[in-house]
């Protein structure tokens, strides 16, 4: 691992059952489960259980069956809570990273944000 990851951070507490969470779905790699602090009605975050603290860790240092199943997982959710585009309405993923994004856990998450429709990124 060419990067520290906190094992304090609070995911890494979630993931060992050691802070309560609301799960939405949980596999071998992925847990997902409602954000404390919910920005919109459907306000999912996605995170593997492996020590990754952005996209780019994850992206490039996860074994493929962690990356597929993330993004089943992913998929899953937004069919199973009707938030794909198919669906009429689409969603929002956001996953913010390192300082310039205004990460505030240090552990990769993706936002799934849907429900309402969203402000405009670039103001
Ligand atoms: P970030 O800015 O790192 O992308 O967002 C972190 C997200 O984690 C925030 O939306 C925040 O509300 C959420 N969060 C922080 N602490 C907890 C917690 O203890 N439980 C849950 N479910 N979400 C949390």
């Amino acid at each position: 691992m060419a990067y520290a990851y906190d094992d304090q951070n609070i995911f890494a507490k979630i993931l060992r059952g050691e802070i309560p969470n609301k799960t939405v779905t949980e596999t071998e790699h992925t847990l997902a489960f409602e954000d404390i602090r919910p920005q919109a009605p459907v306000h999912v975050l996605v995170i593997p259980k492996g020590p990754y603290v952005t996209y780019d860790h994850f992206a490039s240092e996860a074994s493929d069956a962690e990356i597929v199943d993330f993004n089943r997982v992913v998929a899953r959710i937004c069919q199973d809570l009707g938030v794909t585009a198919d669906a009429g309405q689409g969603c929002r993923f956001i996953s913010n990273a390192g300082e310039h994004g205004v990460q505030e856990v240090p552990h990769y998450h993706l936002h799934i944000l849907g429900g309402r429709r969203m402000g405009r990124m670039v103001q």
